[in-house]
């Protein structure tokens, strides 16, 4: 779309944070815009950052808040990364994004009512009886099946770098201890920076949700199994392209980064309870990430932080970044657009 107002300078916007939030958004502004100058600035990159820790499905795993719960925006975040994984999925490049299509069972206790998202993974069904008979699972057990994505973030967040690199985006390392230190220098600035966020921009409702797993060696493993007990205890086994990840915590308010073999043996245990022959897998490493744990999403325009610059928020997922990511890109930079003509610029774009 054309607009008639006219600035002679070229917008320029920074993205901080260079996550599975961050850098899809970076590069969906660099290819939507004409003439826009994008710099990414982050503290840390692919493979230091949470985003390498998930499993990573597409699918709710961890919703000890409302992050998890129906809304029309979650929704389409779903609906749209799906899509997004799905075309990529088809494509050539599927074998270097590393994006699998999965068949999953999904256990849980006593009545459940179906998930706000089954229309977005394929082939959603209730397991019947006789089948639940053949999995061996425990009495009381009721279980969905379908399909879904698992990916290795590390393998996309690799191909998103040289995309931006190539279409003229610019990196920069470096930590903001505040956005004030940019204030003025970019006319947009998207906030992406996940659990940074409670420092960078003050928020105290951003909490670490840490989480625990296992890479494993299991190459006969092609499906999902995955339970969540009403008292939140995780058991997951996600077989990805090169892997299979065993998981998984989900402690709201531990800051702690380090492995906890105490954790790991039980995870190990849990796993093996649903396909036993999984104690003979090679171990590649255990690992440990600290959701941006939010009661939800923020993605907003904040025009009240600093003077000069305006803000777009995206950050906030929880357990949900790699579900919702091409879905909040897409509204991020919708809000970008918004923002770059209230302020008089010229937007060339092909939304
Ligand atoms: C064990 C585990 C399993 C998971 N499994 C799944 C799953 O199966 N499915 C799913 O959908 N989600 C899953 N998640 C959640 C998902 O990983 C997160 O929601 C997602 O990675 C958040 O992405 P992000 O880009 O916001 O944050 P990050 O990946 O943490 O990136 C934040 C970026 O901001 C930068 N930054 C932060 N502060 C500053 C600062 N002050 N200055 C400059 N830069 C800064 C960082 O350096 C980094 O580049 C899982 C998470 C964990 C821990």
């Amino acid at each position: 779309m054309q607009h008639a107002m006219e600035k002679v300078k070229r917008p320029r916007i920074a993205v901080i944070g260079a996550g599975i939030i961050g850098l899809p958004t970076a590069v969906m502004l660099t290819k939507i815009f004409y003439k826009l100058e994008v710099t990414l600035i982050a503290e840390e990159f692919s493979p230091h950052i949470t985003s390498d820790i998930a499993g990573a499905i597409i699918r709710p795993v961890v919703d000890n808040s409302e992050v998890g719960s129906r809304d029309s925006r979650r929704d389409q975040w779903t609906k749209v990364t799906f899509q997004h994984l799905y075309s990529l999925f088809l494509s050539p490049l599927a074998k270097t994004l590393d994006i699998s299509l999965v068949s999953t069972y999904d256990m849980y206790k006593g009545e459940r009512e179906d998930p706000w998202w089954k229309d977005y993974v394929l082939g959603f069904r209730h397991v019947g009886e006789e089948e639940m008979k053949v999995l061996q699972y425990h009495a009381g057990k009721n279980c969905w099946a379908y399909s879904t994505f698992t990916m290795i973030s590390g393998s996309y967040l690799t191909w998103q770098m040289e995309q931006f690199k190539a279409i003229g985006g610019v990196v920069v390392q470096r930590r903001l201890e505040s956005l004030k230190e940019i204030d003025g220098t970019y006319d947009i600035i998207v906030n992406c920076t996940g659990l940074g966020s409670r420092q960078l921009v003050n928020d105290p409702e951003v909490y670490p949700v840490r989480g625990q797993a296992i890479v494993v060696k299991a190459p006969w493993i092609k499906t999902v199994f995955a339970e969540e007990t009403e008292d939140g205890i995780l058991t997951y086994v996600f077989p990805r392209a090169d892997s299979v990840v065993l998981g998984g915590t989900a402690d709201a308010g531990n800051w702690s980064t380090q492995v906890d073999p105490l954790v790991s043996k039980a995870i190990m245990e849990r796993c093996c309870m649903y396909i036993p022959g999984l104690s003979t897998a090679e171990v590649v490493k255990e690992m440990v990430g600290l959701r941006p744990g939010r009661s939800k999403v923020r993605l907003e325009v904040d025009e009240t932080t600093l003077k000069k610059s305006t803000v777009v928020h995206n950050y906030g997922h929880g357990g949900l970044g790699v579900t919702f990511f091409w879905g909040c890109a897409l509204d991020a930079v919708k809000l970008v657009e918004h923002c770059l003509i209230q302020k008089g610029f010229t937007v060339n774009s092909k939304l």
